[in-house]
C-alpha cells in the first residue's frame, strides 16, 4: 500500500521498510539551524539593503534585467528541473539537460538535489498528515495554532530537528553517480548564483557599485522572491485556492502563486494526477512551466512525457463530484 503511493506520487522504487526520518544529533541540529537561518536572514538583509540603495540612489535597468533573467532562470530549474523530471520523473532528457537543471536548481538556495527531491516525495507521500514536512494543517484550530501552522509550512520547516531519510525516497538519485556527484557540489553552483549576477553588474556597468547593485539583485532579492513565492505553493495552494478534484490533503489551485511560481500554484490539479508533466488542465491555469515543457519537447530536448488524457481527468473530476454530492446528501 505504501509503496503504491510512492509510486502514485511519482517516485521510484522508495524503500518503504526505512524509517521516514532520521533525527539529528544536537550539534548537526545547530549547524543545520545556522545554514538555514543564514540563508533565510541573509535574503531579507540583502532585500532590505538593495531597497534602501534603490531609493538613495535609483536604480539601474542592468540590475531589473539581472533580477528578472536569474528569477526565471532559477524558478525554472527548480519546478521544470528538480520538481517535474527529478521528483515525478515526468519526463526523460539528455545527461546535459539534467546536469543543467541541478546546477540552476541548487543556485535556488533550496538545499542539494538529494534532500529537495526527498523532502518533496514524503510530502506526497503524507501529505497534509502525520508525516508531511511542511503541512499547514497539523497544528490545532485555535487562530495562534493557525499561525503556527501557516509559519512552519511556509517557512519554519526549515529549522525542522530531523532530516527526511534519503534512502528510503531517493534510491534512484543516489544510484546516479553522474548526477550524485553533481549535486555534491551544491555549495558550487549555489554561489555561482552570486557571484555570476555581481560579474555581469560589473562588466555592464565598469563600477564596483555596479558589481554590488548586480549582487543584490540578481542574489538576495532574487532569492527572496523565489523563496517566498516556493514556500507559498506549501503554505498558501494548501489552503487557498479551487478544488476540482477531491484529493486526500487540502491541496488547492491558487491563481497568483500559479503566476509567480510558473504553476506550482495548481496544488490540486498536481496531487491529483502527481506525475502529470503540465500541471495546467484548463486553458485559463497559468502553468509557465508546462508552456516551457511543451516547447523543450518540440525542440527534442526532452521526451516520454507523462499526461493524463482528457478522459482520465474528466473521470477523476466525477469521482469529487459524486462524492461531494453524497456527502451534501448526507448533511
Ligand atoms: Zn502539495
Ligand atoms: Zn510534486
Amino acid at each position: 500500500m505504501l509503496e503504491t503511493r510512492v509510486k502514485a506520487a511519482g517516485g521510484s522504487g522508495a524503500v518503504a521498510d526505512l524509517p521516514i526520518a532520521v533525527s539529528l544529533s544536537p550539534s548537526a541540529r545547530r549547524v543545520i539551524r545556522v545554514i538555514a537561518a543564514a540563508v533565510v536572514g541573509g535574503q531579507v538583509i540583502g532585500t532590505v539593503a538593495a531597497l534602501w540603495l534603490a531609493v538613495a540612489y535609483g536604480i539601474s535597468m542592468v540590475s531589473l534585467i539581472i533580477f528578472f533573467i536569474m528569477y526565471v532562470w532559477t524558478t525554472l530549474s527548480v519546478t521544470v528541473g528538480f520538481h517535474r523530471h527529478f521528483s515525478h520523473r515526468s519526463f526523460r532528457t539528455s545527461r546535459w539537460m539534467r546536469g543543467m537543471f541541478v546546477i540552476g536548481g541548487s543556485m535556488a538556495f533550496q538545499g542539494p538535489l538529494v534532500y529537495w527531491v526527498s523532502t518533496h516525495r514524503r510530502h506526497h507521500q503524507f501529505s497534509d498528515a502525520p508525516g508531511d514536512p511542511h503541512s499547514p494543517h497539523l497544528h490545532g484550530g485555535s487562530w495562534r495554532e493557525w499561525w503556527r501552522g501557516f509559519w512552519h509550512s511556509h517557512t519554519g520547516w526549515l529549522f525542522a530537528p530531523d532530516i527526511t531519510n534519503a534512502p528510503r525516497f531517493v534510491p534512484d538519485i543516489l544510484s546516479d553517480p553522474y548526477i550524485f556527484r553533481m549535486q555534491q557540489r551544491y555549495m558550487l553552483w549555489a554561489l555561482l548564483g552570486l557571484v555570476l549576477p555581481a560579474v555581469v553588474g560589473l562588466l555592464a556597468s565598469g563600477t564596483l557599485y555596479g558589481a554590488l547593485e548586480g549582487f543584490l539583485w540578481g542574489g538576495p532579492v532574487r532569492l527572496f522572491v523565489v523563496s517566498n513565492v516556493s514556500w507559498a505553493v506549501g503554505s498558501v495552494s494548501h489552503l487557498w485556492g479551487r478544488r476540482p478534484f477531491e484529493t486526500h490533503d487540502h491541496s488547492a489551485n491558487n491563481f497568483w502563486v500559479s503566476v509567480l511560481a510558473f504553476g506550482e500554484g495548481l496544488q490540486n490539479n498536481h496531487h491529483a494526477f502527481p506525475a502529470a508533466a503540465r500541471h495546467a488542465f484548463e486553458w485559463w491555469e497559468p502553468d509557465f512551466s508546462g508552456w516551457v515543457i511543451g516547447h523543450l519537447e518540440r525542440l527534442g530536448l526532452i521526451w516520454d512525457l507523462k499526461q493524463p488524457g482528457p478522459s482520465a481527468i474528466e473521470n477523476k473530476r466525477r469521482v469529487g463530484l459524486a462524492s461531494f454530492a453524497k456527502r451534501s446528501v448526507g448533511q
